[in-house]
């Protein structure tokens, strides 16, 4: 199904990409600080003396981007393909905003003889949030969905279609599109979480109510009707949820063991391939422009410093392409991934799998061809065992439905939780007087990502040393976060909260100790607050007068070990110590 593409063939397209680039490559195993220094390297041209580089998100420049999306394209595309449907189907872009490996645009085209592709902007979308009204969504995420609309477009005009883009609800929208056109099927991807399936619900009714002549009737002149109906169909896992080797309700409690069963019982199936041409479009005078910030109720805002990502599939195909075969940096990923600065201690691929301009099934893809033509490593097996993370939590949704959301999550349990503003605030603005903590605060409000690091180190902060309500810091991060997914998020706050699924995901992160395992010189925290650049570095994470007066004690102290002093044992858990919470 996949043919991967010959070594011989990438270096005749992208010269630069004949051998690996990167210094990583040459990394001695043990060196732990090499290792460190890896974790914050940076390219060249983006390193500066003054403390305000960004780093671009993928990389490469807007044409190199179109090449090697172009590239992509050609290599999953069929020419050979008939579709033998009848009239008019329409797709509804919701998080599958992509072309490659998009099963409601290929079962869309196949269905009919013309597809109309229509994207809505929901007014839900940017309300506010459910407990604490905070906007659902901030300036960040919606410059990124601008961005991923506007490739949207493009590439389906590549592709002879084009994105109708409509304001209002999919439930108002969608039923006078199929009445007008006269479509037979709506396709889109299924969700699982309430808002997406209330919103699934709302639109199948409508278009219940919305009768079209059938394909049938057409032709012989008679004027029978049928009500058009919605398709919904599964496309955001790399594992398809009707293989798991059981019923969702089922989930086994423990990621380890969900990952063995489905590795061992399961195949990930291999993308889908498009047609080049999925024209005709239907003739329609307005299609919809791309809306502009102002449209969307919000200001616009720079990114000046810290992480830019570019929005749109292009992108993602380019940052694969950058991750694995230009800069090679998929060979050490399991041993740097743990990093805070720079654009390339992990893949970033978050932003674009959330949006669904990315496939997860196209990354398994590329690691197999890796794996084949350069090297396969526990890192390249590293990618795919984070990716089954993010799988596990989209069906772990499923079967715990609302009470993800709810204070006491899946397990139900009744803590004690505070809701004072001002220890929030200070939480949320990066004012609580821990660097570390605070450098991470800060980078999510300037560019919408942190790492997975800072992401369990604030969120350990904020549930288990200030005892804040674990939503307060969930519905904050689902503003901020140009990742957000409800899956992935609210999952993983309630595992920091220690009211997830499984007991044994109740960790405490020391602060003291994860700023000397992952930060030892503070040059993350020193990036992030220029204040304390010019302390020597053994200060930098206890800065005593020269900075903020913590805001809470920790719970278990603030012993920072001070000194060159090699830190122990690097691995996942450094710096967790088990502890229930006692608020
Ligand atoms: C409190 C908290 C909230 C989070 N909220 C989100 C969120 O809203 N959306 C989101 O995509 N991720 C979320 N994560 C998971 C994780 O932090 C991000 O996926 C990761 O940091 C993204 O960076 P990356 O793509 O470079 O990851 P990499 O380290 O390169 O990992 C590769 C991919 O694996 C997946 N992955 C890795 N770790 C996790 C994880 N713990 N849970 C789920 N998937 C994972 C992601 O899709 C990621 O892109 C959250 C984690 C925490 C602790």
């Amino acid at each position: 199904m996949f043919s991967s593409i010959r070594p011989s063939l990438i270096s005749a397209k992208f010269p630069q990409l004949q051998k690996p680039t990167s210094s990583f490559v040459h990394l001695p195993q043990n060196n732990l600080s090499l290792r460190f220094r890896a974790m914050i390297s940076t390219p060249k041209s983006e390193q500066s003396s003054t403390n305000d580089e960004v780093y671009r998100v993928p990389g490469l420049d807007l044409s190199e981007i179109d090449g090697i999306a172009e590239e992509t394209f050609r290599r999953y595309s069929i020419s050979s393909m008939k579709r033998n449907g009848n009239g008019v189907s329409i797709v509804w872009f919701r998080n599958d905003l992509r072309v490659l490996d998009n099963e409601a645009l290929f079962k869309a085209w196949l269905s009919s003889e013309v597809v109309l592709p229509v994207y809505c902007l929901d007014p839900r979308l940017f309300g506010p949030t459910y407990y604490f009204g905070f906007p659902k969504t901030g300036a960040l995420r919606a410059k990124f969905l601008i961005e991923c609309l506007a490739d949207l477009k493009k590439n389906l005009r590549k592709h002879g279609l084009d994105l109708m883009i409509r304001h209002g609800k999919p439930e108002d929208i969608l039923p006078l599109l199929v009445k007008t056109f006269g479509a037979h099927t709506v396709y889109a991807q299924k969700e699982t979480c309430s808002e997406e399936l209330i919103v699934e619900r709302q639109v199948s009714k409508g278009l219940q109510r919305v009768e079209v002549a059938s394909n049938q009737q057409q032709s012989t002149g008679s004027t029978q009707l049928k009500r058009a109906k919605l398709e919904l169909l599964w496309g955001s896992t790399l594992y398809h949820v009707d293989d798991l080797p059981f019923d969702v309700s089922n989930l086994p409690n423990v990621y380890t063991q969900f990952r063995k069963s489905v590795e061992s019982k399961c195949k990930i199936s291999g993308c889908i391939k498009i047609p080049a041409a999925l024209g005709p479009a239907p003739e329609i005078k307005d299609w919809g422009s791309i809306p502009s910030m102002d449209q969307l109720g919000l200001q616009g805002k720079k990114v000046s410093k810290g992480l830019v990502f570019l929005g749109g599939e292009s992108a993602a195909l380019c940052r694969v392409h950058e991750y694995f075969w230009k800069k090679d940096l998929v060979r050490v990923y399991k041993e740097i991934r743990n990093g805070m600065l720079g654009a390339d201690y992990s893949t970033k691929f978050s932003t674009w799998l959330a949006s669904g301009s990315l496939s997860p099934r196209f990354i398994y893809e590329e690691v197999k061809r890796y794996e084949k033509e350069r090297l396969a490593n526990d890192s390249t097996y590293w990618v795919l065992f984070e990716l089954i993370w993010r799988d596990y939590f989209r069906f772990l949704s499923i079967k715990y439905g609302n009470s993800l959301f709810h204070l006491g999550g899946p397990r139900r349990l009744e803590l004690k939780w505070s809701q004072d503003r001002t220890l929030f605030e200070s939480w949320r603005e990066g004012r609580t007087g821990y660097p570390l903590i605070d450098a991470n605060m800060k980078e999510l409000s300037t560019t919408g990502f942190m790492s997975n690091r800072g992401r369990q180190i604030v969120c350990s902060f904020l549930t288990r040393d200030m005892g804040i309500d674990w939503r307060m810091g969930a519905e904050w991060f689902e503003t901020c976060l140009l990742d957000y997914d409800p899956c992935s998020n609210y999952g993983n706050w309630t595992y920091g909260a220690g009211v997830g699924n499984d007991p044994r995901e109740d960790r405490y992160f020391s602060i003291p100790k994860q700023a000397q395992v992952y930060d030892p010189e503070g040059e993350f925290v020193a990036y992030w607050l220029p204040e304390l650049r010019p302390l020597p570095k053994v200060n930098r994470h206890v800065p005593g007068i020269s900075y903020i007066k913590p805001i809470v004690p920790l719970k278990f102290g603030n012993k920072y070990r001070q000194g060159n002093q090699r830190a122990g044992r690097r691995s996942d858990v450094a710096g967790k110590q088990s502890t229930r919470l006692k608020l």
